[in-house]
């Protein structure tokens, strides 16, 4: 039972994602073959031959995700919990308040 609980939780998040991508109008060709990493799950997105998307669990015993630097981009972390944002100036306003 806590196997197929974790598993919907995962799937949800993607779900979630894909839902989130196709309003940003992004097709299910370009979201095939995108990769997610839930703990020690791995999921690919997998178009179908009907052209629907997915979600296939990858065999994984172990994860372990390395962030290159270069893809991090400091100066849209907030400095006091960590959240990304896709500007600084969110980035600097994001715990302006608890400062
Ligand atoms: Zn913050």
């Amino acid at each position: 039972m806590q196997t197929h609980q974790k598993e919907t939780t995962s799937r949800e998040l993607i779900e979630r994602w894909i839902v989130q991508q196709v309003l940003e109008g992004r097709s299910n060709q370009e979201l095939s073959g995108t990769m997610f990493i839930y703990g020690d799950e791995a999921f690919e997105l997998q178009e179908t031959a009907i052209g629907s998307l997915e979600i296939k669990e990858q065999p994984a015993e172990q994860i372990v995700v390395f962030r290159k630097k270069e893809e991090m981009d400091p100066a849209n972390v907030c400095r006091a919990c960590g959240l990304d944002y896709s500007s600084f100036k969110e980035a600097i306003e994001c715990c302006a308040d608890v400062d």
